[in-house]
């Protein structure tokens, strides 16, 4: 069976570090983590099946489409961790 993969992770990941980037926001992995979650929980995934040659014009033309939720999704995210982190058991900063 090939691969299968939710795109949308990709996009996520990719967005949400240009998005904290341009934040104050604590950048400590457990944060990035639970940006991450959080913002995924409130996408649709979208699967592709890798090893495609026509995948990628595609992808570039979906991920148009979904970047104005991809932002909204992260900043909202962004939004309920810097108000309440979860990263005090955290050692290095
Ligand atoms: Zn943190």
């Amino acid at each position: 069976m090939e691969k299968v993969i939710n795109y949308m992770e990709i996009w996520v990941k990719d967005h949400m570090e240009q998005q904290l980037k341009q934040s104050d926001i604590c950048k400590c992995e457990k944060c990035k983590r639970d940006i991450y979650a959080l913002a995924l929980n409130n996408l649709k995934p979208y699967y592709v099946v890798t090893n495609k040659g026509e995948v990628m014009a595609k992808l570039n033309t979906m991920y148009q489409q979904f970047e104005t939720d991809i932002t909204i999704e992260v900043e909202k995210a962004i939004e309920i961790v810097k108000k309440s982190p979860r990263h005090d058991d955290h050692k290095e900063y």
